[in-house]
């Protein structure tokens, strides 16, 4: 068995264990595989044990990858997610070759993503980043913002809005991992009950999966616990 296969399968079990723990059925936890920085051989290592769902933070680095990996360009199976900072001259690159997107903040990204997602494709699956109180990269929208913004994703034709997507800042003790994740859970459950349904909760990595979980998380993205250390390292 490869490294990445072991290290996938103790990434399974953690997953499993800690929808346990909360009485949750571990199936609607979904392994985002985050596979930046890393060849196009990780990726296939990993797709041979049975992994198909990952994660890329640059644009380019990603569509090579997906490129590197399926050569007939029917997707070989695989659903690429952009998770990194959305930049106005990446996002026809993005419309154009990506399944989800994780990370949008502002009402003008999301429309650019809309416009450019080309017809023959299912609609681009998209999570609203927040940042919520801590959150390391302090990009995200308000939370006082996210409901509006959800609104208004939710009439964009070539986008299906999915869920709420957060980063929080590193934290070594379960109880103050759980704080923000459970923050956005509640944001979750806000915005439905202002009517907009939302069914994912993107949150929790390598660190600190089992409090996302705990608190809801239905898509975790696990990198560095799968494929390694990244070098240089890359938050
Ligand atoms: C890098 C990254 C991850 C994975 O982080 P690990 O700590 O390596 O598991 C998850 N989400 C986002 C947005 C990332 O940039």
């Amino acid at each position: 068995m490869s490294a990445i296969a072991t290290n996938l399968q103790a990434v399974r079990e953690r997953i499993i264990r800690a929808a346990q723990v909360v009485g949750r059925v571990p199936e609607t936890v979904t392994l985002l595989a985050v596979s930046k920085t890393k060849p196009a051989a990780d990726v296939l290592s990993a797709t041979d044990a049975g992994q198909f769902e990952f994660g890329e933070n640059y644009a380019q680095e990603g569509v090579a990858k997906m490129q590197a990996c399926s050569p007939n360009a029917t997707g070989g199976g695989l659903v690429w997610h952009f998770i990194g900072p959305l930049q106005s001259n990446k996002t026809r690159l993005i419309a154009e070759n990506y399944a989800w997107v994780h990370t949008i903040e502002r009402l003008k990204i999301a429309e650019r993503l809309s416009g450019q997602r080309p017809a023959n494709l299912p609609r681009l699956q998209v999570c609203v980043q927040v940042n919520v109180s801590g959150e390391a990269s302090k990009s995200g929208c308000q939370p006082q913002d996210a409901l509006e913004l959800c609104r208004a994703i939710a009439t964009l034709p070539g986008l299906q809005l999915r869920g709420l997507m957060t980063i929080p800042a590193v934290c070594d003790e379960a109880a103050g991992q759980r704080a923000p994740f459970r923050q956005l859970r509640e944001i979750r459950d806000a915005i439905q009950a202002a009517g907009v349904p939302l069914d994912t909760l993107s949150m929790g990595m390598s660190h600190d999966l089992e409090a996302a979980i705990a608190e809801g998380a239905t898509i975790v993205r696990v990198g560095t616990a799968i494929f390694g250390e990244r070098i240089p390292a890359i938050v």
